[in-house]
C-alpha cells in the first residue's frame, strides 16, 4: 500500500483515483471543483484543501489536468510543488500536454533530485473506470520502476517511452495515427457502400486483408456495424472531437520542432478542425465519416 496525492479529479483523474482506493492505496485528493471532491470523498478518499495539502507524507503525486499551462502551474509555478516536495516522492503527471512543458517540468525535477515522469494514458473514461488504461511514460528507469507499482492499479499496459517527454511524444504519434485511419476507414466503407457492398461485409474482409486496423477491430464507424460502438450510438462519445483536435495540436507541435512533414496528419488535423467548427465537438471522433456523406 502506497501514500498519494492525486491532483485533478475531472473525467478521468476521478475514476482513476477511485481505482487507487479501490486497490488498497491511501489517497488524498484535490481539485478545484468541490464536487469532484465530494465523489471521491465518498469512495474514501481523504480531501485536502490544496494541492500542497494533499502532498504531505505522500510517496506518489500523481496529476490529471487540462494542458501544460496548468501542469506547469501546479509543479513550477510561483508556489509550484516542485519546491515542496521531499526528494524521495515520486510525480507522475498522466495528463496530455504538450512535449516541452513535460520536459522542462521533468528536467526541473531532476535537477532537484526529484523523480518526475509524464505518463499520459491512452483510453477514455471507460478504460479509466475498468483500469484498464494504457500509460505511456517518460522519464529515468528508476522512476519509472516505482511509477509502475502504482500505475498498475489504474492500467494494464504500462510502457517506458524513454527519458523525460517521451509519453508525450509517444501519445502525440499514436493518436495522430489513429485520426489518420479512422478518416482512412471511414473513406473505404464510405466508397463501399456507395458501390453497393454492405459496410459489415466490407468490414469483414478488411479486417481479414491488409487493410486492418484498431477503427475496424473495435471502434467501427459505420452505424450499425459494430454493437457498442460510438457509431451505432449516435456517436456519443467515447472520444469527443474536441480532445481528438487537442491531441492533433499536440501532435503538429511535435512534427514542427522535430523537422517532420506529416502531410498525412496536417491533412487529418485540417478535417477534425472543421468538423469541430461546424458543431461536432462534444461528438465522438469516428463521425468524421459525416463529412464525407454530407
Ligand atoms: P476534465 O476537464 O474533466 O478534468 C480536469 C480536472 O482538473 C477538473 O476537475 C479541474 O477542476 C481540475 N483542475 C484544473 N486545474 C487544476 C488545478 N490547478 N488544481 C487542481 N485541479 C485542477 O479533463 P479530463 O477529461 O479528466 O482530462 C484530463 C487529462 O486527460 C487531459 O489532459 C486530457 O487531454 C487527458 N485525456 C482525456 C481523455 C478523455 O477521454 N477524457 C482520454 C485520454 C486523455
Amino acid at each position: 500500500m502506497a501514500t498519494v496525492a492525486f491532483i485533478g479529479l475531472g473525467n478521468m483523474g476521478g475514476p482513476m483515483a477511485i481505482n487507487l482506493v479501490k486497490a488498497g492505496h491511501a489517497v488524498t485528493v484535490f481539485d478545484l471543483a468541490p464536487q469532484a471532491l465530494e465523489q471521491l470523498a465518498q469512495a474514501g478518499a481523504a480531501v485536502a484543501e490544496s494541492a500542497l495539502a494533499a502532498t504531505a507524507g505522500a510517496e506518489y503525486v500523481i496529476s490529471m489536468l487540462p494542458a501544460g499551462k496548468h501542469v506547469a502551474s501546479v509543479y513550477t509555478g510561483e508556489e509550484g510543488l516542485l519546491q515542496q516536495l521531499d526528494s524521495s516522492v515520486t510525480v507522475l503527471d498522466c495528463s496530455t500536454i504538450d512535449a516541452a512543458t513535460a520536459r522542462q517540468v521533468g528536467e526541473a525535477a531532476a535537477a532537484i533530485g526529484i523523480g518526475f515522469m509524464d505518463a499520459p494514458v491512452s483510453g477514455g473514461v471507460a478504460a479509466a473506470a475498468a483500469g484498464t488504461l494504457a500509460f505511456m511514460c517518460g522519464g529515468d528507469a528508476a522512476t519509472f520502476e516505482k511509477a509502475k507499482l502504482i500505475l498498475a492499479a489504474m492500467g494494464k499496459n504500462i510502457f517506458h517511452a524513454g527519458p523525460a517527454g517521451a509519453g508525450q511524444v509517444a501519445k502525440g504519434c499514436n493518436n495522430m495515427l489513429l485520426a489518420i485511419h479512422m478518416i482512412g476507414t471511414t473513406e473505404a466503407l464510405e466508397m463501399g457502400a456507395r458501390n453497393g457492398l454492405d459496410p459489415s461485409v466490407l468490414s469483414e474482409i478488411m479486417l481479414a486483408s491488409s487493410g486492418r486496423n484498431w477503427s475496424l477491430e473495435v471502434y467501427n464507424p459505420y452505424p450499425g456495424v459494430m454493437e457498442g460502438a460510438p457509431a451505432s450510438n449516435d456517436y456519443q462519445p467515447g472520444f469527443m472531437v474536441d480532445l481528438m483536435v487537442k491531441d492533433l495540436g499536440l501532435a503538429m507541435e511535435i512534427a514542427e520542432q522535430s523537422g517532420v512533414d506529416n502531410v498525412m496528419g496536417k491533412l487529418a488535423q485540417q478535417r477534425y478542425l472543421k468538423h469541430q467548427q461546424d458543431g461536432n465537438g462534444a461528438v465522438d471522433f469516428s463521425s468524421i465519416l459525416r463529412t464525407i456523406q454530407d
